[in-house]
């Protein structure tokens, strides 16, 4: 299949665009490089362009004929939403919007696109099922909403068919080190824990120390990024097979505390991961994990990497030479 990866340049998108090819599709990047990075576009051509600008999408679609699109192309730091809410419903809504526009005047009918747990909001009931009620507490997460209510319109209405993917907590890196996270600023508490232990940047702050958890930290759903990637996949041989429009919960169903994460860290890096105790981050829920029945039973989805050592591992082969050399300078 030809796939137009709508983000292809970033984390998420890269690891899927690998994937695609390995196994024998052709993406074709679509990046603004506004985050995306130009050296994570290796396995098929790069269209920079802006996913708002309709003129471009139309040429990358007539250029390339794509048999489907996936759409990694988002603003996605939640702190950045609460001070640029505009930004983030121009670049997440109205780019979907334009991406929606440019598939209807191409053709093309099938996008699997990059939502996220934080539609659900507060969890009224754990595991998080596909079905729990969607109460998004930030601005990111009603963005994301937002496109899910536009997808299931235009589903509806008979113009596409979709996946809908919510990611849990997105993490890893590719095994053999070539690609893998990169945000500025890095707020996500994998690389942070990284870089404390690596000896850069001071003590890492841990949010919160007083939940009711098993250790008072907050309780996550890692999954590696190739199994996401993975799961992407399962989801477009979906479309392409049975058709019809679907959301997905992408997690392990697994939970682990922040300080079991520091664990991790510490036993990879073989050195203590210095830390301060911090208060509460606005905004985050005392846990999140998925139920992952309609991955499992609907798209014969399960996560192969996703054990939280190997997480780590692999994390560390990618930051570790750049992170040791830059603390040990
Ligand atoms: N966290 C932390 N210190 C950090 C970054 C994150 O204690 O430097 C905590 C955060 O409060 C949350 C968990 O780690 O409970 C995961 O946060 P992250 O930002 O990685 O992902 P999120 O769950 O917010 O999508």
């Amino acid at each position: 299949m030809k796939v137009l990866v709508l983000g292809g340049a970033g984390y998420i998108g890269a690891h899927t665009a690998k994937a695609l090819a390995a196994r024998g599709d052709q993406p074709i990047v679509v990046d603004n490089l506004s985050s995306g990075r130009r050296d994570f576009v290796r396995w098929g051509p790069l269209v920079q362009a802006d996913i708002r600008d309709g003129a471009a999408l139309d040429a990358a679609f007539a250029a390339y004929k794509p048999d489907a699109v996936m759409h990694f192309a988002a603003s996605i730091e939640v702190s950045i939403g609460e001070r640029e809410p505009l930004a983030f419903w121009d670049n997440n809504l109205a780019g979907s919007i334009s991406v929606l526009g440019a598939m209807q005047r191409s053709g093309c009918r099938r996008i699997v696109f990059s939502s996220t747990c934080a539609v659900y909001g507060e969890p009224e009931r754990l595991p998080l099922c596909e079905r729990h009620v969607r109460k998004p507490i930030n601005t990111y997460g009603r963005t994301k909403l937002a496109v899910e209510n536009v997808l299931e319109d235009a589903a509806r209405a008979g113009d596409i068919e979709h996946a809908a993917l919510r990611y849990f907590n997105a993490s890893g890196a590719s095994p053999d080190g070539d690609i893998g996270e990169e945000h500025e600023p890095e707020t996500h508490l994998i690389p942070n824990a990284l870089k404390a232990a690596a000896g850069l940047g001071g003590p890492m702050q841990v949010f919160g120390s007083d939940y009711a958890t098993r250790d008072g930290s907050c309780v996550r759903d890692f999954i590696h990024v190739d199994d996401l990637a993975a799961g992407h996949l399962r989801a477009l041989d979906r479309l392409a097979g049975r058709g019809g429009s679907f959301a997905c919960n992408l997690g392990t169903g697994q939970g682990v505390t922040v300080m079991e994460v520091l664990d991790a860290v510490e036993t990879v890096v073989g050195r203590p991961v210095p830390r301060v105790m911090s208060g509460r981050r606005p905004g985050d829920a005392p846990e999140l994990y998925a139920d992952t029945r309609f991955a499992r039973d609907e798209l014969g989805f399960a996560p192969a990497r996703s054990n939280i050592e190997q997480i780590v591992e692999d994390a560390w082969r990618y930051h570790g030479p750049r992170w040791r050399s830059a603390a040990a300078a």
